[in-house]
């Protein structure tokens, strides 16, 4: 049954309704045969097919691809006080308080997006702070309510809210509620501590994504030389120090990202400077090192590529390896995925001669969940590589090896 209240409605084009009726949270631009009743950004929208029955309800978005983000499936249209949000929001918060992954850390994602049913708002949990993001006018327009709905259900000292560099103007970074102060705050992650800038840092000051993939890095550090490359703050570098590495160096080229590192990790070489350079240049070899560059490929025509400066920096890692060496290897790309991923590892392999064993392969953990019918939620692709036999000579080539980027 369709809600009484009239609202401003999304009509699809003939046959774009399927991807809605298998529950895809996103309205894109070329689904839309009309717009009805003259929505503004952020307001709550009906999608309708051609025949005019009720598909969903999301938020509306004039000035993004994702024309409207999809609160809720099918004919019924949530509450219109939105009790649905205050729900969503326990729900993201209760699940992970009971899961046995995401014990022992006071840092983790409490909302993620669309994995959460909750499309444009993202919050992350740092010790007794809040740092949130609101990507879409929808969410923006909700601010007071989740602040509200956040205090209450958080105990939180404070929440901050991150500005949208790319859309929001400069200068709507503020206080949500609570205090939050101007200096780092300290976390702790599995015996680990950490200074984290949740006012200015990359992403909102840490990368919880990579928990996992440091624990794994602490487990294989024991007496290495580690190299933590694009190291941020030193998430790998920590985790290796921990896990008793005999030496440690991370290499990182933003400066605030370096000091926090200095701060974060005393015991370590800190490099200031680019990664691909120190590769070319330090010719020491190291039994643990953790590839973990910025997206290269932000969009679909950037793959190809993306593909070849992710090959350049394996091929150069791999020369860089001890015999027997662990080598962690990251896309955060979702267009680069674990398919096409593991083709240029093997193409690094092939080019540098080396001889490459694969003993897992990682992603994000249980606090950012993806739906599975949104795919286009998965973004981080790692690989466990083991170097049987590095390169012999650090400059050996041999012909060069396509690679198919079509293959994803
Ligand atoms: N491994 C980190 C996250 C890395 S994100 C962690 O787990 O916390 C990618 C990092 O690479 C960013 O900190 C960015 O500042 C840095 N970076 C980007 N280009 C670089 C380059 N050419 N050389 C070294 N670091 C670079």
């Amino acid at each position: 049954m369709a809600s009484p209240v009239k609202l401003p409605t999304i009509h699809l084009r003939e046959g774009r309704d399927r991807p809605l009726q298998l529950g895809h949270p996103w309205v894109l631009s070329g689904s839309v045969a009309r717009v009805e009743g003259d929505p503004e950004p952020g307001a709550g929208v009906d999608i309708v097919d051609r025949r005019g029955e009720l598909l969903g309800f999301g938020d509306f978005d004039p000035d993004s691809q994702i024309r409207v983000r999809i609160h809720s499936f099918g004919p019924t249209r949530p509450d219109p006080e939105e009790t649905w949000l205050p729900a969503r929001i326990e729900a993201a918060l209760a699940w992970r308080a009971a899961h046995p992954s995401l014990r022992d850390t006071d840092a983790l994602r409490l909302i993620h997006s669309e994995g959460d049913g909750l499309p444009g708002l993202s919050v992350d949990r740092y010790a007794d702070w809040l740092a949130v993001r609101l990507t879409t006018p929808g969410m923006r327009r909700r601010v007071d309510r989740i602040a509200e709905i956040l205090a209450g259900l958080t105990q939180a000292q404070g929440a901050w809210l991150r500005g949208e560099t790319s859309r929001q103007p400069e200068g709507t970074e503020r206080e949500l509620f609570g205090s939050v102060g101007c200096e780092p705050v300290q976390i702790r992650e599995r015996g680990r501590s950490y200074w984290v800038d949740l006012r200015h840092g990359q992403k909102t000051g840490f990368y919880l994504d990579q928990r996992d993939a440091r624990e794994l890095f602490r487990e294989l550090a024991s007496g290495a030389r580690a190299l933590d490359l694009f190291s941020y703050t030193g998430g790998f570098a920590v985790a290796a120090l921990q896990g008793g590495a005999r030496e440690v160096i991370a290499v990182e080229s933003s400066k605030p990202a370096h000091d926090l590192l200095r701060r974060n990790a005393p015991e370590a070489e800190a490099v200031l400077g680019d990664a691909a350079e120190f590769l070319r240049k330090d010719e020491r070899r190291f039994d643990l090192i953790a590839l973990d560059p910025p997206p290269f490929a932000r969009r679909k025509r950037d793959v190809r590529s993306a593909c070849r400066a992710y090959k350049d920096l394996q091929l150069w890692a791999l020369r860089r390896a001890a015999p027997g060496a662990h080598l962690l290897a990251f896309s955060c790309s979702h267009h680069v995925g674990p398919e096409l991923f593991r083709k240029v590892a093997l193409s690094a392999a092939l080019d540098a001669g080396a001889e490459v064993q694969v003993l897992g392969t990682l992603r994000a953990p249980p606090d950012h969940p993806v739906t599975l019918c949104h795919p286009q939620g998965e973004y981080l692709s790692g690989l466990v590589l083991r170097i049987v036999t590095p390169p012999v000579s650090s400059h050996a080539g041999s012909a060069a090896v396509l690679l198919d980027a079509s293959a994803n």
